[in-house]
């Protein structure tokens, strides 16, 4: 069966990992994959997730099978978390999935199959695996435009004047906070024309929540999924908590679809649950439960957003530092929206060429993009890095 078979292109993210793994050199900076690092450079299990695995630990008397769309509790704590008061529960159904790209593609394989002729918009850019899973699935995509790389930041006209081309029933994809690569989010009268804009098209919304808690707090980063919910028929969503978290490998993300109540919400639930079925079955336990006990007991709950609170103020401490030392190494500001970016990412305005520099001459890890990680800087690297960037880009 595979002797004549050319297997995919592998990722490029994953591809990166294994080059900074092979690099010896003492001084690497990794600024590649999308994980957080503390200031000490480490991915830690938070504490409230050790609580919790903890208590489940000591509780649980089954592994028995749940449902097939996870734990109704673990989906109720999500829906509160993402979408708060904006919609009654009753308006939306939702299934556990293996993360935020299990969700996203339980999502979009939805949309396949109810919508076979739409067309999702994604932006440009965009994070890889969103156009890699509608190729996979055969959907029509086509591009918004979504960065200025001139500014550092949103081409709000030519995203708008793009999204007119929408017909209705298509979907457009958006990401909720901290846009993966580029770092810019929408404001909420960016959320409130885009809610505009599929009232009078019918297109619905598609939003990808991978970050929520890293760019502005837990309530804002959720502003503009609740924007579109409380204005729109339509909405659906994909959540990861792999890094709010730090869930990553337990695999735990939902998918919750905002319908009418009543017959259209039963029947949404039933297509997850029919989803899953095919797919995968039964969405992964464990972390999910970690999910659900820590949103539904007080103490737990303020532990970790208190932690989760600490990792958004070491990224902003990060971006502002770093653009501090690059108005210092380039004597301007050109790098100043370093600092109005949110999250974990920065698209820096490196060249394939460049990105290839720094990482050959400086032990700079970026993805080929120019995507920075910059919970991957250090007290330590961010001087080098500064100096390395502006030397580079030049
Ligand atoms: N969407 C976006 C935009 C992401 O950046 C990621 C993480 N790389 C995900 C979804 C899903 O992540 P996971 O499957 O690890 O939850």
């Amino acid at each position: 069966m595979f002797e004549t078979v050319t297997p995919p292109e592998p990722d490029k993210i994953i591809r990166l990992m294994g080059m900074f793994a092979a690099d010896p050199r003492a001084d690497k900076v990794d600024l590649g994959v999308g994980v957080y690092r503390s200031p000490e450079g480490k991915t830690p299990v938070m504490a409230a997730v050790k609580a919790a695995e903890r208590a489940i630990w000591e509780r649980q008397e089954t592994k028995g099978y749940v449902a097939l769309t996870g734990d109704p509790g673990f989906l109720d704590a999500m829906r509160r978390l993402v979408l708060g008061d904006a919609v009654p529960a009753a308006r939306v159904a939702g299934a556990g999935t293996p993360g935020g790209t299990g969700a996203v593609r339980q999502v979009l394989e939805t949309v396949r199959r109810l919508r076979p002729d739409a067309t999702v918009w994604i932006s440009d850019p965009t994070w890889p695996n969103h156009p890699a899973i509608i190729d996979h699935l055969g959907q029509a995509r086509r591009t918004y435009r979504y960065y200025d790389a001139a500014t550092g930041g949103i081409d709000r006209d030519g995203m708008m004047a793009d999204l007119a081309g929408v017909a209705a029933g298509d979907v457009i994809l958006l990401h909720g906070c901290c846009h993966n690569p580029t770092g810019g989010d929408l404001t909420r009268g960016d959320w409130e024309a885009v809610a505009g804009l599929c009232q009078r098209t019918g297109a619905i919304p598609f939003v990808d929540m991978a970050y929520q808690g890293f760019g502005a707090g837990l309530e804002a980063d959720a502003e503009g999924v609740r924007v579109l919910a409380a204005a729109l028929p339509e909405v659906l969503i994909a959540a990861s908590c792999s890094k709010n978290f730090g869930l990553y490998r337990e695999r735990v993300g939902a998918v919750l679809i905002v319908t009418g109540e009543g017959r259209a919400q039963a029947a949404a639930q039933g297509v997850l649950a029919g989803m899953n079925r095919q797919n995968f079955a039964f969405p992964p336990d464990h972390g999910a439960r970690v999910v659900q006990d820590i949103l539904s007991d007080d103490a737990l709950g303020a532990m970790w957003r208190e932690e989760l609170e600490g990792m958004r103020r070491v990224m902003e401490g990060n971006r502002a530092a770093l653009a501090a030392a690059l108005r210092e190494a380039t004597g301007s500001d050109r790098f100043g929206f370093l600092g109005a970016h949110r999250g974990m990412f920065s698209l820096i305005g490196a060249s394939p060429a460049q990105v290839e520099t720094l990482r050959e001459t400086h032990g700079i890890y970026l993805v080929g993009d120019g995507r920075m990680n910059v919970a991957g800087l250090t007290a330590a690297a961010i001087p080098r890095v500064a100096r390395a960037v502006a030397e580079v880009l030049a």
